[in-house]
C-alpha cells in the first residue's frame, strides 16, 4: 500500500478467555482439553427452568483486565441477550453486554502510539463443532466459559501496527494473570475490521470483517490481504460490500462468509434472569492494589532505577515469569552497578538460547536465578574468564548445580595469581624466540599468537588481560 491514494482504519476486536476455576454463570469447571461434554450441567446447556448466576471471580478478572487496560469500570453494566441461532449455542442466545458494558475508555501504547479502548465487556462463551466427514459433533464444554470482549477505536493505521497492538494486549493480560492468551488453543481470538478511504477524506470507507486468523502474524497477513483487494476494487471503480470474510491460510486469501450483521440483527435485549452487575468501588480499588506491576511500570523502573539501556529492558519485560527471574538474579549481584549488563546480556543471549533451543520457557526452566547471578558474580571478581564461564555455564545447564561447586571440584578457576602468570608468560618468551624478536623490532602484533601460547599452555585458564599486560612488561624491560 505504499503511494497509495488511500489510507487504512482497523479496529480489533479481541475475544479473550478468562482463568478462573468455574465458568461463568454456573459451578462446572473452566478447563481446556476434557473429553467432550464432562464439564456441563443444565445451566450451561441452556435447561429450561435454570437460573444463571454471575460468579464473583469471573467478575474479578474482568476488572482485572479492564484496569491493566487503563479503563474506567462503570460501577453498573447489564448483561444481554444477544440473539443467534446456531448449535453450539444451546439456548439460542449468548450473555453478553451490549449498551452498558463493564468497562471503557481505556488505552494501550504499542510501538509508541497510544491506541483507543472503547470497551472490555463480558460474555460468555459458545460450545465447539466438531465438523467430521459425513457429521458434525457438539461439545459444551467451553459453552458457558467466561470471556472479555476488547474492543479498540478504529484508529489503527497499518498491518503491522494491528500485529504491534495484539502483542502488548497479550503482554499486559498475560502479566496480570487474567488469561494465557494461547491464541493456538482458542484462548485469545481476534476478529479485524478494515476500511479504505481516500487520504483527504476524514470520512471512513465501507468495511469488511476478517475471522479465523491463529497467529498475530496471520491477523497482520490477513489485514495487508484485505487492504489490497479493496484497493483493486475501488481502484477499478467499484463497492466494498460490508461482510465477514475469512482468511485461508494455506491459500492466503481472505474469502467472503457472510454479509455482516448488524447489531440489530441479534436483537439486543437486558436479560431478565440476571440483575444488573454491580460493582462496587471498593471491590475495584481492592483490585487494583492487588494487580502486579504491568510491563509499561516495570520497563520504566529497568530503566531509570537500575540503569539499563532501553533495549535490554524491554527484552527483560518481555513476559512477567522472565522478568521475575532476572529480578531474583539481580537481587543475588555482589556489584548490582556493574553486573547488571553482564547478567541481562547472560539472560537474553545464553540463557534464552539454550531455552529456545530446548523448547522451555520461564516456567518449566528447571536451573535457578541464583546460578545465574553466581556466575556473573565469578566473572565480576576475576574467578573466572568469560569463556570459562560459556564451559561452565554449559555445565550448570545440564546438571543443575552451582557455578562455585564446578568451579572449585573442577579445578577451573582462572589463573589470576601473578607469580604462575610471570612463569608462563616467561616459557612462552623463551620458548618463541622469533616471536620475540619480531616483538622487539617493533612489530607488536606479535604479542598476540604469544598470548595464544600462554593461554594454551594454561589450558584457557589464564586471565587474559593480565597475560597481555605481563608480557608486554617482560619484553619492554628487554628493549
Ligand atoms: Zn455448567
Amino acid at each position: 500500500m505504499k503511494n497509495s491514494k488511500y489510507k487504512i482504519t482497523i479496529g480489533l476486536e479481541v475475544h479473550v478467555h478468562l482463568k478462573t476455576r468455574t465458568k461463568l454463570f454456573c459451578r462446572c469447571p473452566n478447563l481446556y482439553g476434557s473429553d467432550p461434554n464432562t464439564l456441563i450441567c443444565p445451566v450451561c446447556t441452556g435447561q429450561p427452568g435454570t437460573l444463571p448466576v454471575a460468579g464473583r471471580e469471573s467478575v474479578r478478572q474482568a476488572v482485572s483486565a479492564a484496569l491493566a487496560l487503563n479503563c474506567n469500570i462503570n460501577e453498573y453494566s447489564i448483561f444481554e441477550r444477544k440473539q443467534y441461532f446456531y448449535p453450539d449455542l444451546p439456548k439460542n442466545y449468548q450473555i453478553s453486554q451490549y449498551k452498558l458494558p463493564l468497562a471503557e475508555n481505556g488505552y494501550i501504547k504499542a510501538g509508541g502510539v497510544k491506541i483507543k479502548i472503547d470497551r472490555v465487556h463480558m460474555e460468555e462463551d459458545a460450545g465447539k463443532l466438531v465438523h467430521r466427514e459425513k457429521e458434525t459433533l457438539v461439545d459444551y464444554n467451553r459453552g458457558g466459559a467466561p470471556l472479555i470482549e476488547i474492543v479498540s477505536a478504529p484508529e489503527i493505521t497499518s498491518p503491522p501496527q494491528a500485529a504491534e497492538y495484539l502483542k502488548k494486549l497479550r503482554q499486559i493480560l498475560i502479566y496480570a494473570s487474567v488469561s494465557d492468551c494461547d491464541m493456538e488453543k482458542g484462548s485469545m481470538r481476534c476478529d479485524a475490521n478494515l476500511s479504505l478511504n481516500l487520504k483527504e477524506s476524514s470520512r471512513l470507507g465501507v468495511k469488511t470483517e476478517v475471522k479465523n486468523m491463529n497467529s498475530f502474524k496471520a491477523v497482520e497477513n490477513a489485514l495487508a490481504y484485505e487492504a489490497r483487494r479493496q484497493e483493486s476494487l475501488l481502484l477499478e471503480g467499484k463497492n466494498i460490500v460490508q461482510e465477514t470474510r475469512l482468511w485461508d491460510e494455506d491459500k492466503n486469501k481472505t474469502a467472503g462468509m457472510r454479509t455482516k450483521e448488524e447489531a440489530h440483527d441479534y436483537r439486543y435485549f437486558p436479560d431478565p434472569d440476571l440483575p444488573p452487575l454491580i460493582v462496587a468501588e471498593a471491590f475495584v480499588e481492592d483490585i487494583r492494589e492487588s494487580l502486579p506491576e504491568l510491563p509499561a511500570a516495570k520497563m520504566e523502573r529497568y530503566i531509570k532505577e537500575m540503569g539499563l539501556e532501553e533495549y535490554d529492558a524491554s527484552v527483560l519485560c518481555q513476559e512477567r515469569d522472565g522478568a521475575d527471574f532476572f529480578e531474583s538474579a539481580y537481587e543475588k549481584l555482589e556489584d548490582k552497578k556493574e553486573g547488571i549488563k553482564k547478567l541481562s546480556s547472560w539472560i537474553s543471549t545464553e540463557l534464552k538460547g539454550k531455552m529456545n533451543a530446548a523448547g522451555l520457557d520461564f516456567k518449566s526452566l528447571e536451573m535457578g536465578p541464583s546460578f545465574l547471578a553466581e556466575l556473573v558474580n565469578l566473572i565480576q571478581n576475576g574467578k573466572i574468564s568469560g569463556k570459562m564461564a560459556k564451559d561452565i555455564f554449559e555445565i550448570i545447564w545440564t546438571e543443575k548445580r552451582s557455578p562455585a561447586e564446578i568451579v572449585e571440584e573442577k579445578g577451573l578457576s582462572q589463573i589470576s595469581g601473578e607469580d604462575k602468570i610471570e612463569r608462563l608468560c616467561r616459557k612462552a618468551i623463551e620458548e618463541n624466540p622469533a616471536l620475540t624478536d619480531k616483538y622487539l623490532s617493533g612489530k607488536e602484533g606479535t604479542i598476540g599468537p604469544l598470548v595464544g601460547f600462554v593461554m594454551k599452555e594454561s589450558r584457557g585458564q589464564a586471565n587474559p588481560s593480565m597475560v597481555n599486560k605481563k608480557l608486554r612488561e617482560i619484553l619492554n624491560e628487554k628493549k
